[in-house]
């Protein structure tokens, strides 16, 4: 049936992405230029087992009780889990675990506050092995990765030495080209879920999460743990800038500088933002 309907189940990131779409001629060879370079260089990142490089995403909201096979569930109220995985690039290990910092809508959203709290979390978590510095590649979404209150709460606490890392460097795929490490995690937690039929509550959310990884920490956020940054966007570290915030490519925070770093183009040198 699926099949005579010609619905595929294609990987998402197999999928074409809409700028490769619009774009024609001379553009979409630039823009495919571009994703390839930087694929290029995340599977190099992916492959120095000495570096920690990780990748970030939030997995697609679960609304929870899952059990669909229930007439009964159809117009029950659900709950909003939500789960901001950080999975190293090359495969979890147990000195490099995959960490899943889980909490649900009765606990904080997703602003970028919440998003920026689950960051450092991820960044203070015991289960990380000692470095001087970390990579994180992510995607392009604006709210979770990419806004000047996450910036500068990253850049606060490097600065203040509130994270254990003297350097913390943020990497962005091409956008339409950001398949990573995170996302295969997301599709081995889908399938937990289609084994265990139905996932009733948190507690059983958070078994898929941590089942779906041998090398797997949870961190379940309390509420007291969200901060609420401000987001000053005429602070002094902004604003110096012709850059805008879609343009960056790559943003670096280190201890002992104020400045927020950044590079406009892969291939350019840094520039203070
Ligand atoms: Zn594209």
């Amino acid at each position: 049936m699926v099949h005579d309907l010609h619905i595929s189940f294609a990987r998402l990131g197999k999928e074409e992405c809409s700028t490769c779409h619009l774009l024609g001629g001379a553009e979409k060879g630039d823009h495919l230029k571009e994703a390839r370079r930087r694929r290029k260089s995340y599977e190099k990142d992916a492959e120095r087992a000495t570096r920690l490089v990780y990748t970030a995403d939030l997995q697609k909201v679960s609304m929870l009780p899952r059990m669909e096979m229930f007439k009964e569930a159809a117009f029950c109220r659900r709950l909003v889990a939500l789960n901001h995985s950080f999975v190293p690039a090359g495969g979890s290990a147990p000195t490099k675990p995959v960490v899943a910092n889980i909490w649900h809508e009765a606990i904080a959203g997703r602003t970028a506050s919440e998003m920026a709290t689950s960051m450092l979390a991820f960044l203070t978590n015991d289960a990380l092995p000692e470095a001087d510095k970390i990579t994180i590649w992510l995607d392009n979404c604006s709210y979770q990765n990419k806004n000047y209150l996450l910036f500068q709460a990253m850049q606060a606490a490097v600065e203040n030495g509130d994270v254990p890392f003297n350097e913390v460097e943020f990497r962005y795929f091409v956008v339409g080209h950001s398949f990573m490490a995170a996302e295969s995690y997301h599709s081995r937690i889908e399938a937990e879920f289609k084994k265990m039929e139905v996932v009733l509550n948190f507690r059983d959310f958070s078994a898929a999460c941590r089942s779906a990884d041998k090398n797997c920490v949870t961190n379940s956020l309390r509420y007291d743990q969200f901060l609420a940054f401000p987001d000053d966007r005429s602070s002094s570290l902004i604003g110096k800038s012709s850059t805008t915030i879609s343009q960056i490519c790559a943003a670096k925070f280190s201890r002992g500088s104020p400045q927020i770093m950044i590079k406009d183009t892969w291939r350019r040198l840094w520039k203070a933002f």
